[in-house]
């Protein structure tokens, strides 16, 4: 396992609407299973390349700071008490966001996948390993974007955890190593355009800055 784990990452499994906050100031109802959507291997960037680029279909792309799960061997059907032992390690993670197009697309029951999967949507960092991350379920996820504090809020705020997002995932598909769990983001994400910088971290654990750059 490398720090470039990315790089033979063949699955980026995101989770949505997975915060307490957002359910509570988007006064919708706790979903009964996680949210759970694809991006493909191909919106992967590394803090190697440092610019965010904004599509030209879109206008304006939503910010998303997440931790990520990084499984560390192939795993189906598991259940929540065994599923941190498939982990590999941990990373930051923004799930860029055509926020447009997904809110265009999803009242008419249209897939939204476009909205999710354009190049330089997933920025990752370097791998963290379990013992450095301590407890996932407690790590704070925070992004500012132009110095502004816009996501601050705990991984213990998760509606569905990681195990669950492990297991449940598992039931439907065999999780590989190397395969990335995006878990949610907090309440805060928002729009970004040509010219801003988007600072995030897992508490003082790792960090990344990009700079967001029209295509
Ligand atoms: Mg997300």
């Amino acid at each position: 396992m490398s720090q470039n784990f990315f790089k033979s990452t063949r699955k980026i499994i995101g989770a949505g609407v997975n915060y307490k906050e957002v359910l509570r100031i988007t006064n919708a109802t706790k979903p009964e299973n996680p949210v759970i959507f694809f991006k493909p291997i191909s919106s992967l960037i590394s803090t190697d390349e440092n610019t965010i680029k904004v599509p030209k279909v879109f206008g304006a792309i939503n910010y998303e700071a997440e931790l990520g799960v990084v499984i560390g061997k192939s795993c189906k059907d598991v259940t929540p008490d065994q599923a941190l032992s498939y982990v590999a390690g941990y990373c930051l993670a923004l799930d860029m966001t055509g926020m447009d197009f997904i809110l265009g697309a999803r009242p008419k029951g249209l897939p939204w996948c476009l909205g999710k999967g354009f190049d330089t949507s997933t920025p990752v960092s370097r791998l963290i390993t379990p013992e450095e991350i301590g407890n996932p379920s407690d790590v704070r996820v925070w992004c500012m974007v132009n110095d502004q504090l816009k996501q601050d809020d705990s991984t213990r705020n998760l509606i569905f955890s990681i195990p669950e997002l492990i297991s449940y995932t598992s039931k439907y598909m065999t999780l590989e190593e190397n395969d990335l769990i995006l878990t949610g983001t907090p309440a805060g994400a928002g729009p970004v355009k040509h010219g801003d910088v988007i600072e995030c971290g897992l508490s003082d654990i790792v960090q990344m800055k990009y700079h967001v750059k029209d295509e």
